[in-house]
C-alpha cells in the first residue's frame, strides 16, 4: 500500500499569480511519471461552494461528474491530467463550518469548547486525508486558495503547519510568489518574496520550494538571495517565467527540475523518465497552426477573463486538435440587435452562444442564433444558448410570437422551455439545480451521433429549465430535430437543424470534459465547420 506524499500548495505577495496551474503542473509531472495524483483545492471563502457565486466576483463555476460545483482550478486540474475531481476535491470554509456545527449540534463534542484549533483544524485535516486515503494515492497536492496573510486563510495555513509536524518528510510545502521587475531600476526585486516567506514563518509553516513568478529570468546571484533569505537550497528556488500558454509551464517547471526537487524531498526518488511526449507534441501543434477562424462567444460576462474559462480552453484543445489558430472574439450579447447584428458579426466563422442566467442579455442571444441560422454560420448554443435557439425557431420560424423561456416570460403563450417538474418543487438556491453528469442516448444517423461515434454518452449538466416535449412534434416536423434524449426522464438534451452546415445546441456543458489529451468531439467538429466555412468565405 502506497504512503501517500502530501504537497501543500499557497501563495503569497499577490494573488492570480497561478496557483492552479502550478498545483496542475506539477500533478502533470508527477502523473507523467506514472504515480497516482489527486489534486484538492480549499477555498478560505464562507460560501459553501461558488455555485451561487457571481461570475463577475468568482469566474466561472466548474462542475464536476458528481453534480458539485467546484472552483475553476478544478477544471485546469482535469484539463491538465485528465483524472476526473469530485465534491471532495473542493472544500470551503462554508463547508468546513457547515460540517462543525452540525457534528456540534449532534453532541458529537461531548460538552467540549469548540474552537478553531482543534475542531476547524481537524476538519480541515480530515477533508485533505480522507481525499488521499480514499484513492490510495502516491501523492496528493492541497492548493490552499487566497494569499498568505489574509485572515481568512489562518485555519488552513495552521493545518498545513500541523499537517508538517504530523507528516514530516511524507509533506512538502511549495510557495508560489511573484519577483517584481522594476523598469526604473532595471532591476528584480527579491523583497516581496522576502516578506511573504517571512509571513508564512511566522505562521510555523516553513516552505519547501519557492516557484517566483517573475516576467525576466532569475539570475544565480537572485536565486541564491531568495535561498539564503528564506531557509531553502537555491535548487529549490524554481523560476516561473511568463509563458505564452499556460500549457507551457508544466516543460518549464521540469526544465527548472521541480519535480525531481519535489521527488528528492519526498523519498520519491526514482528512475522513470516522464512521459511527456504527447503533451510536447500539442503544444508544437497549438503554436504551429495551419488554419485560422474567427469565433464569435455571445454571452453577457464577456468582459470577464474567467467567467467561461472552460468553453476558451475547450476552443484551444479543438483548435490544435484541427491545427487551427481560434481568434474567439467576445460580444456582450446585452448589446447585438437585428440593426448592429450584421456589422458585430462580420468575418466570424463560427458562432457560440454562452451559458447563463437571468434575463439580461437573452434577446441578443436569441438575436445572434437567428443570424447564425439564416446565414449558415455553424453555431454552437450551450445550456442557455440551446434553450436560445429553441425560442429563436419557435418565433421565427414556426411564427410563435412570444415564444419564450418561463424563466424570462412566466406568462409566454409559447413556453417552448419550460422549468422542469422536479425543480418547481425547490425553493433554496445553492446546489438545487440538475446537476453532474447524466447519461444521453444520441439518435442514430444524427449528426451528433457521428461526431461522438458512439450512441451512449453522459455529459455534465448545470441547469433548472429544459426544452418543453409539449413542442417536440411540431419542432420535428419543421427541422429542428431532437438529437439526443435522456430516456430515463424523457428530456431533450441536444437539438440539431436540418440543412444547415453545421447548427447544434446542447443542454449539457461539453466544456467540462474538454482536456489537453481528450479534446472535445463537439467542440473538434464546430472548429472544422468554422474552418470550412472560413475557406468558402475566402
Ligand atoms: N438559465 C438556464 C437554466 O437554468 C440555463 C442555465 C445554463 O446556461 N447553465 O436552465
Amino acid at each position: 500500500m502506497p504512503k501517500t506524499k502530501f504537497i501543500f500548495v499557497t501563495g503569497g505577495v499577490a494573488s492570480s499569480l497561478g496557483k492552479g496551474i502550478i498545483s496542475s503542473s506539477i500533478a502533470k509531472l508527477l502523473v507523467s511519471r506514472s504515480f497516482s495524483v489527486a489534486i484538492q483545492k480549499l477555498d478560505p471563502y464562507i460560501n459553501i461552494d461558488p455555485g451561487t457565486l457571481n461570475p463577475y466576483e468568482h469566474g466561472e463555476c466548474f462542475v464536476t461528474d458528481d453534480g458539485a460545483e467546484t472552483d475553476l482550478d478544478l477544471g485546469h486540474y482535469e484539463r491538465f491530467t485528465s483524472i476526473p475531481t469530485s465534491q471532495a476535491n473542493n472544500v470551503t470554509t462554508g463547508v468546513i463550518y457547515q460540517s462543525v456545527i452540525n457534528k456540534e449540534r449532534k453532541g458529537e463534542y461531548l460538552g467540549e469548547t469548540v474552537q478553531v484549533i482543534p475542531h476547524v483544524t481537524d476538519e480541515i485535516k480530515h477533508r485533505i486525508k480522507m481525499l488521499a486515503n480514499e484513492g490510495n494515492f502516491d501523492f496528493m497536492i492541497t492548493e490552499i486558495g487566497g494569499t498568505v496573510g489574509d485572515i481568512e486563510s489562518l485555519p488552513f495555513i495552521e493545518s498545513v503547519r500541523q499537517l508538517r509536524w504530523e507528516l514530516g518528510s511524507s509533506s512538502l510545502v511549495v510557495h508560489l510568489t511573484l519577483v517584481p521587475y522594476l523598469a526604473s531600476a532595471g532591476e528584480l526585486k527579491t523583497k516581496p518574496t522576502q516578506h511573504s516567506v517571512k509571513l508564512l514563518q511566522e505562521q510555523g509553516v516553513q516552505p519547501d520550494i519557492i516557484v517566483c513568478r517573475t516576467e525576466k529570468h532569475l539570475n544565480e546571484g537572485l536565486r541564491n538571495k531568495i535561498a539564503l533569505f528564506c531557509n531553502v537550497t537555491p535548487s529549490c528556488v524554481i523560476e516561473c517565467i511568463d509563458a505564452k500558454t499556460i500549457y507551457d509551464v508544466p516543460i518549464l517547471m521540469k526544465e527548472e527540475n521541480l519535480d525531481q526537487e519535489i521527488l528528492r524531498m519526498t523519498d520519491m526518488e526514482n528512475d522513470k523518465v516522464p512521459d511527456l511526449e504527447s503533451w510536447e507534441k500539442f503544444l508544437d501543434k497549438l503554436k504551429n497552426p495551419i488554419h485560422e477562424v474567427n469565433i464569435g462567444l455571445i454571452g453577457k460576462y464577456v468582459e470577464l477573463r474567467d467567467a467561461y474559462k472552460s468553453i476558451n480552453e475547450s476552443f484551444t484543445h479543438a483548435g490544435t486538435a484541427n491545427e487551427c489558430k481560434v481568434n474567439i472574439t467576445s460580444i456582450h450579447s446585452e448589446f447585438i440587435d437585428e440593426d448592429n447584428v450584421k456589422e458585430k458579426f462580420a468575418g466570424l466563422d463560427g458562432i457560440l452562444v454562452a451559458p447563463g442566467f437571468g434575463e439580461r442579455g437573452v434577446e441578443g442571444k436569441i438575436t445572434a442564433v437567428r443570424f447564425a441560422r439564416e446565414n449558415n454560420i455553424p453555431f454552437l448554443g450551450i445550456c442557455l444558448g440551446m434553450q436560445c435557439a429553441v425560442i429563436e425557431f419557435g418565433r421565427n420560424v414556426l411564427g410563435y410570437k412570444g415564444a419564450h423561456s418561463t424563466e424570462f416570460d412566466a406568462s409566454t403563450p409559447y413556453p417552448v422551455i419550460d422549468m422542469m417538474e422536479e425543480q418547481k418543487k425547490i425553493s433554496g438556491l445553492g446546489g438545487t439545480m440538475r446537476l453532474g453528469a447524466y447519461p444521453c442516448r444520441l439518435v442514430k444517423d444524427s449528426t451528433i451521433h457521428k461526431i461522438y461515434g458512439k450512441e451512449k454518452i453522459s455529459e455534465r449538466h448545470r441547469h433548472r429549465y429544459e426544452f418543453n416535449n409539449k413542442f417536440k412534434e411540431v419542432y420535428t416536423q419543421a427541422g429542428m430535430i431532437p438529437a439526443g434524449i435522456n430516456d430515463k426522464d424523457n428530456l431533450v438534451e441536444i437539438i440539431e437543424l436540418k440543412g444547415h452546415p453545421w447548427f447544434a445546441g446542447v443542454q449539457f456543458h461539453p466544456e467540462f470534459k474538454s482536456t489537453v489529451t481528450n479534446p472535445h468531439p463537439i467542440f473538434v467538429s464546430f472548429i472544422k465547420a468554422a474552418i470550412d466555412h472560413a475557406s468558402e468565405a475566402k
